[in-house]
C-alpha cells in the first residue's frame, strides 16, 4: 500500500563497525515514526538505507508494497530533509523548491502552481523570491521542507531537520510539523537523539541502542513503561537499582536491592524468584509523604534546583534516590534533614537488561 515501509532484518557494517544490525520494524501508511537514540546509534545509517543511499548488507526494504532493496536513491518514493537544509546558495527561495522538478522536466504552469502550493504549504508564500540568505533560519528549515514536499513522496525522511534552530523555534517547528504531517496524511520517519522532540511529534518512536531496536510504542506508553534498562535511563528514569527477587505475595512481589532496601512491586508475571533484576523509578513517582507499602526512612543528602521543581537526592540505605517535589511543597527542606519516602508497587518498573545480554 502506498506509504507503507517495511525493514525486513536490514544490517549495515562499515568495517568493523556494526551500524545497522538486524532490524525488523514496519511503519503503516500516514504515521509518523522517530528513530530515537544517543549520537553512534544507528538511526541516520537506518534512514540511509531507506533513503537509497546506503545498501544494506542484508535483509530488504520494500516501500509501498515494493520491493527497493537495490534501487538508487532517485528510483525511490522518498524524499530527504537534512540537517543542513543543503539549500542552494544561488537560488530563490522558489528556485530551491522548484529545483526537483525542473530535474523531472514538469512543464512551468505545473512548477509554478506545484511550487506555490508547496510554499503555502510551509507559511513562505510571499516569499519566494528572497534569496535564501535573506531568511531565517526557521524559514530555511521550511524551505528544506517544502522543497522535498514539492515533490510528493510517499515517505518523507527527516533527519533531525530541527538541530540547527534554538529551543523556542524547535518547539514551534515541532508544533508546525506535526500538523502538516497530519493534514497531509504522508508517512514521516524522523530521526532525533531528543527524546522530548519524539514525545512531542510521534506516533511511535523506535529507540535504538548499538544498531538494534530496543523498544517500539507510542509516546505515553513508553514513557509510562520503558522496558528496557537502556530505554528507560534514555527517557529519564532517573532511578534505576539492581535487585534480586526474594519471593511473591498477593500480587506483589519482594525485591532486594544492592543497596538493601526491600520493596513492593507490582507483579507482572515477569519476575523470577531468586533471580537478579533490574528495575526503575520515576522521581516525580517518588512521595515524601507516608504511604502503607514501600515507605521507607531517608536523609536528604543533596538538592538540585529545577525551577518548578527540586530533585532531591534522598540516601535510603546504601541506595540514593531522586525524589522530584514541585517547589510549591519543597520550601523550608534542606540537606541533612530526615524525610520519609515512599512509592506505590505500581511505579516500580521491570527492565530487560538488553546490554548485559550482548
Ligand atoms: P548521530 O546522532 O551522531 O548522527 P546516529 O545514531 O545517526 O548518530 P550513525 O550515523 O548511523 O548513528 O552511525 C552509526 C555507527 O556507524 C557509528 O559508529 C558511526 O561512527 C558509524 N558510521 C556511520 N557512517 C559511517 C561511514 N560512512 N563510515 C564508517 N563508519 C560510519
Amino acid at each position: 500500500m502506498k506509504g507503507e515501509l517495511q525493514i525486513r532484518g536490514v544490517t549495515k557494517s562499515y568495517g568493523q563497525v556494526r551500524a545497522v544490525l538486524d532490524v525488523s520494524l514496519d511503519v503503516r501508511p500516514g504515521e509518523f515514526v522517530t528513530l530515537l537514540g544517543p549520537s553512534g546509534c544507528g538511526k541516520t545509517t537506518l534512514l540511509r538505507l531507506v533513503a537509497g543511499f546506503e545498501q544494506p548488507d542484508a535483509g530488504t526494504i520494500t516501500i509501498s508494497g515494493h520491493d527497493a532493496t537495490g534501487l538508487p536513491a532517485h528510483k525511490r518514493p522518498v524524499n530527504t530533509v537534512f540537517q543542513q537544509y543543503a539549500l542552494f546558495p544561488h537560488r530563490t527561495v522558489f528556485g530551491n523548491v522548484a529545483f526537483g522538478l525542473e530535474i523531472k522536466k514538469r512543464d512551468e504552469h505545473e512548477i509554478e502552481s506545484r511550487v506555490a502550493s508547496a510554499l503555502e504549504l510551509v507559511q513562505m508564500k510571499d516569499l519566494g523570491g528572497r534569496s535564501v540568505h535573506e531568511i531565517s533560519g526557521g524559514q530555511k528549515q521550511r524551505v528544506a521542507l517544502a522543497r522535498a514536499l514539492v515533490l510528493e513522496p510517499d515517505v518523507l525522511l527527516l533527519d533531525e531537520p530541527m538541530a540547527a534552530l534554538d529551543l523556542k523555534l524547535r518547539q514551534q517547528m515541532q508544533l508546525e510539523l506535526k500538523n502538516l504531517q497530519e493534514r497531509l496524511r504522508i508517512t514521516f520517519v524522523f530521526v532525533t537523539h531528543d527524546q522530548d522532540e519524539a514525545l512531542v511529534m510521534s506516533d511511535r518512536i523506535v529507540v535504538m541502542n548499538a544498531g538494534r531496536i530496543e523498544q517500539v510504542d507510542g509516546p505515553e506508553e513508553l514513557y509510562e513503561k520503558p522496558r528496557t534498562r537502556f530505554a528507560a535511563e534514555f527517557l529519564g528514569v532517573a532511578n534505576l537499582l539492581q535487585a534480586t527477587v526474594q519471593g511473591r505475595q498477593d500480587g506483589v512481589v519482594v525485591l532486594r536491592t544492592k543497596g538493601g532496601l526491600d520493596l513492593l512491586a507490582r507483579d507482572d508475571g515477569g519476575y523470577r524468584d531468586g533471580t537478579a533484576v533490574w528495575v526503575g523509578l520515576r522521581p516525580e513517582k517518588i512521595s515524601l509523604v507516608d504511604r502503607e507499602a514501600n515507605a521507607f526512612k531517608g536523609i536528604i543528602d543533596d538538592e538540585v534546583f529545577l525551577g518548578d521543581w527540586t530533585d532531591w537526592r534522598v540516601r535510603v540505605g546504601d541506595e540514593v534516590l531522586s525524589v522530584g517535589e514541585g517547589n510549591v511543597l519543597a520550601r523550608g527542606r534542606r540537606r541533612g534533614d530526615a524525610v520519609q519516602v515512599s512509592f506505590s508497587p505500581d511505579e516500580v518498573l521491570r527492565l530487560d537488561d538488553t546490554e548485559a545480554r550482548r
